[in-house]
């Protein structure tokens, strides 16, 4: 039997879920699919810093930011081929978004230093908290209705030409819905999927597959059908940090280059500043030869380490058996098969460099983007990991107006069809910050809930 929902959301990650709990909240009925047997998606699995401004937790920190920063620093990472009306919409949402997700009951932790950021932005959720905080919300509103192994096949228009319908497929049978406010697509990206990564970014071939099982672009091919536009295919990239036993839920992830760490090919040469996006790092290390490359650290910044932190918990992988460890270059040189005189050599003009003021060799003067100050690599034991790059989200995809509209080739809103999260494209333009994601997938899932809600409807 066919239902009519006010609004149908495809994909339960961040921005479904958030879409659904601002729309529940209006008092709007809504239906969520989602494919997998779990909700969560990409946004379980992430890295989970969220980039928000003004908070409490950075004032406390004593952090100085602006909405203004942040929005500057979006668009110089994004080298200015992002679509500002969506950094500008980022910008005005962001701190009320950051709000609302408190008040929902996600739990923000802690303020890190992150990739593409002036100071320190990164906001940390514990992404199962956040993801089943926010299910929880919009299923105990009384108006949502979530279905799991639902996977989305079709969007269907009505006579008067708008998206009002989806055909899934549950339990081998196929069933239709219809909705009279809109179809909001929040189904991620496509890091999964060979055929579309081997279509626009066969660059990445070497990189690791990373990212929610159902992450293949479904989507982005929902919307194609109907006539939508796509941005941002020419900046895939795939993502430096990732030891090459990773897989999604093992993330087995260090950016200890961010703490100071330089990063090495397999002739133990330096080919690239350690500070700038990893994302940048990540597409000269596929340059590599055989794409191997090692990030090489000392003692003293094995001090940094932070215990159960994604991406800064070095003893970790140090327990797992993932990092090499010796007491004099040379002995590390081996282990990791690299030339011994040239490592020392490499390491050797890297600390004279950073002792006189500043890498020669690569322009590295400070730690991560315009944050911290490099440090000399000389204290044993000395430490290596094996690391390599992973395809872990696309951040490419369907072009959007600020209201979440999904747009055609000539920019025009396709009636009835929203898009939200990593499906969008045109907001990273060349280059990713980190945390944007995810706060982009709960700004604009919020924002797509209320521009469809307030859409005059002619059916
Ligand atoms: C390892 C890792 C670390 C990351 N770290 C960070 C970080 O620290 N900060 C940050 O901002 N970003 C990070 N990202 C990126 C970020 O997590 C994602 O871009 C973001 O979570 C995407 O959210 P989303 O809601 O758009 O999609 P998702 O969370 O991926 O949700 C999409 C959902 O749609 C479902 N779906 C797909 N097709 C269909 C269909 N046909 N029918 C029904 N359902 C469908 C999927 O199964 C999935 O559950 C990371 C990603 C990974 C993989």
């Amino acid at each position: 039997m066919e239902k009519t929902y006010n609004l149908i959301i495809v994909g339960a990650g961040m921005a479904g879920l958030c879409a659904a709990a601002e729309a529940a909240a209006q008092g709007a009925k809504v239906l969520v699919l989602e494919k997998e047997e779990e909700i969560g998606g990409s946004s379980l699995l992430s890295g989970r810093f969220m980039a928000f401004a003004e908070t409490d937790l950075q004032k406390k920190e004593g952090i100085q930011d602006s909405t203004q920063l942040l929005v500057d620093d979006l668009l110089t990472v994004g080298q200015g081929k992002n679509e500002v009306s969506l950094i500008e919409a980022y910008g005005e949402n962001q701190y009320e978004t950051y709000q609302w997700l408190v008040q929902k009951g996600v739990q923000f932790h802690a303020v890190q230093a992150v990739s593409g950021h002036s100071v320190p932005r990164g906001h940390t959720i514990t992404p199962s908290q956040a993801i089943s905080t926010l299910y929880q919300y919009a299923v105990d509103t009384g108006n949502v209705t979530v279905e799991l192994e639902a996977s989305v096949k079709r969007l269907r228009k009505n006579s008067e030409g708008r998206i009002s319908a989806v055909i899934f497929e549950k339990n081998g049978l196929e069933y239709i819905a219809k909705s009279d406010q809109g179809i909001i697509l929040t189904s991620g990206g496509f890091s999964r999927s060979e055929e579309l990564l081997e279509h626009f970014a066969p660059q990445l071939k070497g990189a690791l597959r990373i990212g929610g099982k159902g992450n293949v672009g479904d989507g982005i091919k929902l919307a194609w059908e109907h006539g939508a536009w796509v941005r941002d295919l020419p900046y895939l990239q795939g993502t430096y940090g990732f030891h090459p036993t990773a897989d999604g839920p093992r993330k087995n992830q260090a950016h200890v280059f961010y703490k100071g760490a330089i990063v090495i090919n397999k002739q133990a040469k330096r080919f690239v500043n350690e500070s700038i996006s990893y994302k940048l790092i990540g597409t000269e290390a596929l340059k590599q030869p055989e794409g191997i490359t090692y990030q090489v650290w000392d003692q003293e910044i094995m001090k940094e380490n932070v215990p159960g932190d994604a991406l800064y918990d070095f003893e970790k992988l140090n327990e797992l058996g993932l990092i090499d460890k010796a007491n004099s270059l040379e002995e590390l040189a081996e282990l990791i098969s690299v030339p011994k005189a040239q490592l020392v050599q490499t390491v050797d003009e890297y600390n004279q460099d950073i002792l006189a003021g500043g890498d020669k060799e690569f322009g590295r003067t400070t730690l991560t983007h315009t944050f911290g100050k490099p440090k000399t690599i000389c204290r044993a034991p000395f430490y290596a990991m094996r690391t390599t790059v992973a395809m872990l989200a696309t951040y490419a995809g369907l072009a959007v107006n600020e209201g979440a509209q999904v747009l055609n080739p000539f920019h025009e809103p396709i009636p009835g069809l929203f898009a939200a999260g990593e499906i969008v494209g045109g907001f990273h333009g060349a280059g990713y910050m980190t945390g944007s994601s995810l706060g982009k997938a709960a700004i604009f899932g919020r924002i797509a809930a209320q521009t469809a809600l307030k859409t005059e409807i002619t059916l």
